[in-house]
């Protein structure tokens, strides 16, 4: 019997893309043996603030981000759509795209963990995917009562159990490297000159400098 695919959905504003990003992709993939990391940006996070830089701008650092790295890919699906991006729709979509039996996972932050009560609909994305919590150096806040509830008795303690099942548990997970690097801190330099050289790839550092990304003069480096 072939062993059903371990996909996974890492939903984000990616503006810029990150190492803490990239890097949480990568030990991710290989914590839980995911056949694919679908790294999909947002175009209007309902959530938050429209970003300055366009969603293509943000795709297009994402591409050149993920390179040839196997198994993560830089998924354009949620700029396809109009209106506002609520990851329920997409998890719909990929469930749709890889099948009933497919391990299905949506990874995010402890800090969008946190405001997970927040969305519309949360207890929906459970009919199609597990949710995998990823600790976020910086963020350990106590989650409220609300989320307690949301998560009731889905939680698991290891990947073993979230994947004998195609969706509906959560796992909390360490990773090996977690960095305590956000596209906050990384605007916030660009706007005042700063480096951010080792906190994103090279190739997103030259074009970023080179197009005048985020910057609000030339940066001094
Ligand atoms: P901002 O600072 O603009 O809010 P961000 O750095 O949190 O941005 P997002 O694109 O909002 O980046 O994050 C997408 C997803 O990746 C979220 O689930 C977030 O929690 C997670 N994430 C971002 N940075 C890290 C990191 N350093 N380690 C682990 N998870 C991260």
């Amino acid at each position: 019997m072939t062993r059903p695919p371990r996909i996974a959905m890492l939903g984000g504003t990616f503006d810029p893309v990150h190492n803490g990003h990239l890097r949480s992709a990568v030990e991710l993939r290989d914590a839980l043996g995911l056949d694919r990391v679908h790294m999909i940006p947002a175009p209007q996070p309902p959530l938050r603030d429209t970003p300055q830089v366009s969603p293509q701008q943000r795709l297009e650092l994402l591409q050149m981000a993920i390179g040839d790295t196997p198994g993560l890919e830089a998924d354009a699906r949620e700029l396809e759509r109009d209106g506002p991006s609520y990851s329920v729709d997409t998890l719909r979509s990929l469930r749709h795209e890889y099948g009933e039996q497919a391990r299905l996972v949506m990874a995010i932050g402890w800090d969008a963990f946190l405001r997970l009560d927040q969305w519309r609909k949360p207890e929906q994305l459970f009919a199609f995917a597990h949710l995998v919590v990823i600790a976020r150096p910086g963020h350990a806040e106590a989650p409220s009562t609300p989320l307690m509830e949301l998560l009731g008795e889905r939680e698991v303690d290891s990947v073993s159990r979230l994947m004998a099942s195609p969706h509906g548990q959560v796992l909390r997970v360490t990773l090996p490297s977690a960095m305590a690097i956000s596209a906050t801190h990384i605007r916030q330099s660009l706007e005042q000159g700063k480096s951010i050289r080792f906190l994103v790839p090279e190739t997103v550092e030259r074009t970023i400098l080179r197009e005048g990304l985020y910057q609000r003069w030339q940066s001094a480096y």
